[in-house]
């Protein structure tokens, strides 16, 4: 059974477990550096960056977070985790954890409610994603090898470049688990990234 963490520091975290675990997958809560053994994928939920980045600098999460992005296992950052994996934030010196690369602004939705539901059109999926967006931030820009998965009013929500994935909005406060089910694919496609094909040998 596929193991994912659900950094549980602040935030969404019960909501996010439940949804991996309505995908047939065994959640784990991450607090200490020790629990990001043997998973193998993890989600950084939404809640309050600021909050969370003080939480995983107290529980001297910040080097095994990187570590765990680089050894290239799957992450999926929504809203604040979004913000926590990009390399840039808008009108902020330092990145978090630095390791996706998009420039993120946070609280772009001002204009409208704090909050909102919207249908969204998601890449790949042929029904459109009931989203809940609070407080949510947006991409601004994403470097080449960053797909875009979904847009609202003209702004990146959605997106995706190697193991990382990002949303601004929260996937785990409905009971569709599509994105969820999505992100938990990309485990095994890591291992078929790292695993030549037959054909490369065939062709030699
Ligand atoms: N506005 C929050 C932040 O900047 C994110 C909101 C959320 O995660 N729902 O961290």
């Amino acid at each position: 059974m596929k193991r994912v963490g659900v950094l549980a520091l602040q935030g969404a975290v019960r909501e996010h477990a439940q949804s991996i675990e309505a995908c047939g997958a065994e959640a784990v809560l991450v607090k200490w550096p020790s629990d990001l053994e043997d998973l193998d994928a993890l989600i950084l939920p939404g809640g309050e960056s600021t909050t969370m980045r003080r939480l995983v600098d107290r529980y001297g999460l910040l080097g095994p977070l990187r570590a765990f992005a680089k050894s290239g296992k799957p992450m999926f950052g929504t809203c604040a985790g979004l913000i926590l994996l990009a390399k840039e934030i808008v009108g902020y010196p330092e990145p978090h954890l630095g390791v996706m690369d998009i420039k993120v602004e946070r609280n772009s939705f001002g204009r409208q409610a704090d909050s909102f539901e919207t249908p969204l059109s998601v890449k790949g999926m042929e029904a459109p994603f009931e989203a809940v967006f609070i407080r949510a931030p947006h991409i601004v820009s994403a470097g080449s090898g960053v797909e875009i998965l979904g847009e609202h009013d003209g702004k990146i929500v959605m997106a995706r470049s190697r193991q990382f994935l990002v949303c601004s909005f929260h996937p785990e406060l409905t009971d569709d688990h599509r994105i969820t089910a999505y992100f938990l694919s990309m485990i095994s496609s890591q291992t078929d990234i790292s695993l030549p094909k037959r054909s490369v040998y065939s062709k030699v």
